[in-house]
């Protein structure tokens, strides 16, 4: 379908970029850079879930396709695992009893397509990357995107599994109340980014959002700059934690702009986990932790407490990783 982006997207490229390209790159020094390691591909993705769905991206990367087919195909194998709690199928619900999911894809170009609140529909990920493809929009939410994604021939299906709805009624026996958790079980969106032979960069975010959350909550994950950034003259990250936290500092922009001033992967991730503590007094109660994959293959993590790993699929292999927190390990 043509629509009015493409040809806004035609001007942007034909306007010069000279005055905004100096302070830009106000701090690039090419000797904080170190030369690029191996390029792609590289695919990288929050939790452990991550491990599976790297294996799924990277025999797309390895087939010679492309970086956001592969960040696609990689997330949804983690949407229909009814066994991640946190995602998709078998998701928690909100303090309603209902599943409600959050997902946004982004290519390095700047093409992006993302979904929020999006009921009974198991694979999120491919309605926002729709959105991107065959409407004018970035972003459709609740009883409109299902009703897109229904038109667009997405089958509905049930996404609260027996073990959801027990735990659901245990929460509303034992608790009923609403807090933010920390806990690992809690939040575990999958966010995953990937770089392609042809340098091409994308970042896919998708989940089910914080567990019994009010129902119509938005977190950070279809939030394009929040949940997911992705530019090819630069690199992407990625969020997971309480995604309220890592809208109020534009979390993955902020990681893939501090990588653009010449930080390292780890040492942006860090500096926005500490905007993120600047802006969230309550920083010690919540979990918040980034991924970022620069252009040139190098990758890097950081997050505030230190029960946070992502997996990483390069040429040496798919394994996890441990990044350093704020919060230390031992405390
Ligand atoms: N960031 C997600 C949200 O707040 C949750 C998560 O990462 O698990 O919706």
């Amino acid at each position: 379908m043509n629509h009015p982006r493409g040809t806004r997207r035609r001007f942007l490229q034909q306007v010069p970029l000279l005055a905004a390209t100096p302070l830009l790159n106000a701090k690039l020094d090419s000797t904080a850079i170190p030369a690029a390691r191996s390029g792609g591909p590289v695919v990288i993705s929050t939790w452990r879930h991550g491990l599976s769905a790297n294996e799924e991206a990277w025999k797309v990367l390895a087939d010679g396709g492309n970086a956001l087919d592969a960040a696609e195909a990689g997330v949804r194998i983690t949407e229909s695992d009814p066994e991640v709690r946190t995602v998709g199928l078998g998701g928690f619900p909100d303090r309603d009893g209902i599943v409600t999911l959050d997902a946004a894809i982004m290519d390095g170009s700047g093409d992006c397509g993302s979904v929020a609140a999006l009921e009974d529909i198991m694979h999120p990920i491919s309605v926002a990357r729709r959105v991107m493809t065959e409407t004018p929009h970035v972003m459709l939410v609740g009883a409109g995107a299902r009703q897109f994604a229904v038109a667009q021939g997405f089958a509905p299906t049930e996404l609260l599994t027996e073990a959801s709805r027990r735990d659901y009624e245990k929460w509303l026996e034992e608790d009923g109340s609403y807090r933010p958790p920390i806990n690992v079980e809690n939040h575990d969106t999958i966010g995953l980014l990937t770089l392609d032979k042809d340098g091409n960069i994308a970042a896919a975010c998708t989940t089910s959002g914080a567990a019994y959350k009010y129902h119509g909550r938005v977190g950070d994950s279809p939030i394009i700059g929040a949940g997911l950034y992705a530019d090819n003259e630069v690199g992407a990250a990625t969020a997971t934690g309480w995604g309220e936290a890592v809208i109020r500092a534009c979390g993955s922009f902020l990681v893939v702009e501090l990588m653009r001033q010449g930080h390292d992967p780890t040492e942006a991730c860090k500096l926005a986990v500490e905007r993120v503590i600047a802006k969230n007094p309550d920083w010690k109660d919540i979990q918040v932790g980034f991924i970022a994959l620069h252009k040139d293959g190098r990758t890097g993590g950081y997050c505030i407490h230190p029960d946070f790993d992502y997996a990483v699929y390069d040429g040496e292999g798919n394994r996890m990783v441990l990044p350093d927190s704020k919060v230390p390990r031992n405390e």
